[in-house]
């Protein structure tokens, strides 16, 4: 039995924040939450009583094999599957460092995060727990072709996702448009059909997992939310003239079926400033409407660290308009939720993994906060201290 005292808890659903609580854990979950008080004199004690204690965080959208170098793509073209592998462990630790404990890699190559996921969950290296898509469905030459699944109709997507989901799959990503990162392709038009799309969405029902789509312009969010997939990715709401097109009407469905945007951020701070304040605007209103919003980053991509969850919840309250403690939910219980994680982890209540992350001040005031990273606990081990993973 271990005992983590909490000055101050923020539980992931939103509620406001709970002062000098003692965590329970047990076998790696939490078993019982109780106000501090004298501990079980068996217990091991992990003193936090002058820190906020929050659930470790969930970046719904990470490369673990792209080198976040200003080259990714060169880099991720010119290097076998051995250097891929190599990269992933170092993203892993960086990730961990920051008190990520969860991400969801929408797009590695030949198995290789499968791999990196497994080796993490043994033990052998540090790193967070690991949702990976495998290699995402594109067309023939379209957006990530290079990661090697590509599907030109309904039944060569559901061909590509049952193949995904055999070699060790634990959810799915899919390309409705075309990507900045991947030349040739046009973003601001889609890659698949809604019966194409709704093929994938089948498939990973079908197998219980959710399934991911990359969506920049607007008739790809558009084909995506009528597919009902469970997230879309970067949703920059392109028309055909390279400016924002947003669809009240898509966003509001996708408020009702609850369908997640992960919004990217990080990565749009190298957008042009108009575009990006027009990305901004139009995500606000996703907001207002109810669209759930689960954090993501795009790290790996250039120039975007594993360590930079934190920039972009602080980006999520300084423009999105979230509070601080709703920019907390996105990265924790909302995120777990439209992971499909949610009876497991997200949330420090009984019943869940003890992964919580111990940061200095209170970031239920000023988000900022989440960066000064004391502590990281995964699975009730301590498995970084003060940004160095043990
Ligand atoms: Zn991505």
């Amino acid at each position: 039995m271990k005992v983590i005292r909490a000055g101050r808890l923020i539980d992931g659903i939103g509620a406001a924040v709970q002062r000098d609580r003692a965590l329970f854990v047990e076998d790696g979950q939490i078993v019982a939450i109780e106000a501090a008080g004298e501990p079980p004199a068996d217990a091991e004690v992990i003193d936090l009583s002058g820190l906020s204690v929050m659930p470790g965080l969930i970046d719904c959208h990470v490369h673990l094999v792209f080198s976040r170098s200003a080259f990714a793509l060169g880099d991720v073209l010119a290097e076998d599957d051995q250097q891929l592998l190599l990269r992933g462990v170092g993203a892993a630790r960086e990730a961990l460092s920051a008190g990520v404990t969860t991400v969801r890699d929408l797009g590695g190559r030949g198995g290789v995060t499968f791999k990196l996921r497994d080796a993490i969950a043994a033990g052998l290296i540090a790193g967070p727990r690991v949702l990976a898509a495998g290699s995402p469905i594109t067309i023939t030459g379209g957006h990530c072709h290079f990661l090697g699944l590509e599907a030109d109709d309904e039944a060569a997507v559901r061909a590509a996702a049952r193949l995904q989901l055999k070699s060790g799959a634990n959810c799915l990503k899919i390309m409705s448009t075309g990507g900045r990162m991947t030349p040739g392709t046009n973003p601001q038009v889609a890659q698949y059909s809604v019966a194409e799309l709704r093929a994938a969405v089948e498939e990973a029902q079908r197998a219980n997992k959710t399934l991911a789509a990359h969506g920049l312009g607007t008739p790809g969010i558009r084909n995506a939310t009528a597919a009902g997939v469970n997230t879309i990715e970067h949703c920059n709401w392109l028309g055909s003239d390279g400016n924002v097109d947003f669809d009240e009407s898509v966003a509001a469905q996708m408020a009702k079926q609850e369908t997640a945007v992960v919004p990217t951020l990080v990565p749009l701070q190298r957008a042009a400033p108009s575009l990006r304040m027009q990305v901004i605007a139009a995500q606000r209103r996703m907001v207002t409407l109810g669209v759930p919003v689960a954090a993501g980053t795009d790290a790996g991509v250039s120039l975007v660290r594993f360590d930079t969850l934190p920039d972009e919840l602080a980006i999520y309250v300084a423009e999105l308009g979230l509070t601080p403690l709703q920019a907390i939910h996105a990265a924790t219980g909302a995120a777990a939720r439209a992971l499909g994680l949610d009876s497991t982890l997200g949330t420090l209540v009984p019943g869940r993994a003890a992964d919580m992350l111990a940061v200095d001040g209170d970031p239920s005031i000023r988000i900022e906060d989440v960066r000064s990273v004391r502590m990281v606990i995964k699975g009730g081990r301590v498995v970084a201290r003060d940004g160095v993973v043990l």
